[in-house]
């Protein structure tokens, strides 16, 4: 085999957090080529806050910055405010939106996702707002005010840290969602439960049912929502937030012609099926070591460690060993926690602190432990994924005890 030139310039599309971890990575393990950040919204920001902090106004625009400003000229990171329109990968060259032409030994593709567009009729009516970005959240936070109605539609991770920030303002939130208890995919139906229970008692109108059209109401709008056997509700707000999820935007990728399944498709090294090509983050996707597609994952701790693949992989460092997936998620003053894979098949063991669920976890038929969710439980979360990235065998009584340390368990 033929070793590969070593990469003298590197240029990364996308300054979420995949992209910037990719730069900050190169940098720390010694990269001394060219470097460059390419984004239309400028110097990266971290993204999880903006439903939270942010929202709240605790936090602004410079407090999430993921580096101080004068770390890129420290480091030698050019950042580019403009968008990549186009991608040659056989001439390494990248187009911008702006019309100049860039050229490197590799590319990375960052790009992330964008907020699912509401596609009902009035879905585009102005009082109709997604969060995605940092100028999202500061819009929303600038229409959010003691009395403001605000419509969640969609009670996932983000539509439910929202409706939470939103009433901590004073604001009156309705939050409609089709499905009777959502999440239960990712932290179980028990934990699902208990997390959703929280909307109603923190005085937040939960409303089921899927919206089918918004219609301008004075300067603010009617959330039609049809109901089974009953007449459609028409919720009133004054803003709407559509949170139904994200879209990725494989058009760069298609048109140059890297293979593409719902994102990128990457090795476990980040690599596309173009030598050249790099993916990371919310847009891409990896193939396991035994070739099959992993599910894509739009958590912050992913792009994270697919930014640090990419980086190792260009350094020529063999791709490090990941835990199972990991997720957090802030609401009233909780922090839900998920690993692995809680909806896989088996059967889920409760623990309870004062008689409600607060870990829940997900055993394979042979008693192995294949996923854990909890409520304010961060060092046992931390310890049943040790167990699952394991494939350790627990015993279901230890497991539902809660004088039971997790960190002793699993030691065959
Ligand atoms: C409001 C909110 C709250 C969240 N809270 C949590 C949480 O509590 N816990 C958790 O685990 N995860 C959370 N997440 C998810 C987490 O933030 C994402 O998984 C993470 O940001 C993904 O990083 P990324 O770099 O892949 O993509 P992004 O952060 O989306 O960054 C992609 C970047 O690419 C840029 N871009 C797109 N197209 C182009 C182009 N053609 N040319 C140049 N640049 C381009 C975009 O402008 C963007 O800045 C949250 C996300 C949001 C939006």
């Amino acid at each position: 085999m033929t070793a590969r030139p070593p990469v003298r310039s590197v240029t990364v599309v996308g300054g979420g957090l995949a992209g910037f971890t990719t730069a900050r990575e190169l940098r720390a393990g010694g990269y001394d080529g060219a470097l460059r950040i390419v984004d239309p919204q400028g110097t990266p920001y971290d993204r999880p806050p903006l439903s939270k902090a942010v929202l709240l106004g605790r936090s602004s625009g410079e407090d999430i910055r993921l580096a101080p400003p004068g770390w890129y000229e420290e480091n030698a990171v050019e950042v580019l405010t403009d968008r990549v329109a186009k991608l040659s990968p056989s001439s390494g060259g990248v187009l911008l939106a702006s019309g100049g032409e860039l050229s490197s030994d590799a590319v990375v593709l960052a790009t992330g996702g964008a907020a699912r567009p509401l596609t009902i009729p009035g879905g585009d009516h102005p009082a109709v707002r997604v969060l995605r970005e940092l100028a999202d959240a500061e819009e929303l936070r600038a229409r959010l005010e003691p009395g403001s109605r605000l419509v969640v539609i969609g009670a996932g991770l983000i539509g439910a840290e929202v409706a939470s920030s939103a009433t901590q303002l004073g604001a009156s939130v309705t939050l409609v969602d089709p499905v009777p208890v959502p999440l239960v995919p990712a932290v179980g139906p028990e934990l699902a439960e208990v997390l959703h229970a929280m909307h109603a008692q923190r005085g937040v109108r939960v409303v089921q049912g899927r919206p089918s059209r918004i219609t301008a109401y004075g300067p603010a709008v009617l959330v039609e929502v049809p109901q089974d056997g009953a007449a459609p509700l028409s919720l009133p707000a004054d803003v709407v937030l559509s949170a139904t999820g994200i879209t990725v935007d494989t058009s760069l990728a298609e048109a140059a012609g890297l293979a593409v399944r719902e994102a990128v498709i990457t090795g476990l090294d980040g690599r596309t099926s173009n030598p050249a090509v790099y993916a990371a983050g919310d847009s891409a996707r990896r193939r396991g070591a035994d070739g099959s597609l992993l599910r894509r994952s739009e958590h912050w701790e992913s792009a994270l460690l697919d930014g640090t693949a990419v980086a190792r992989s260009l350094l020529g460092l063999p791709a490090q060993e990941r835990q199972p997936g990991w997720f957090w998620s802030d609401r009233y003053g909780v922090h839900a926690e998920a690993a692995g894979a809680m909806s896989a098949p088996g059967s889920t063991v409760l623990r309870a602190v004062d008689g409600a669920p607060r870990l829940a976890f997900r055993l394979s038929p042979e008693g192995r432990l294949l996923g854990c969710a909890g409520i304010d439980s961060s060092k046992a979360v931390r310890a049943a994924r040790r167990l699952i990235a394991r494939g350790a065998r627990v015993r279901a009584e230890d497991l539902r005890d809660p004088a039971v340390d997790l960190k002793k368990l699993g030691r065959e």
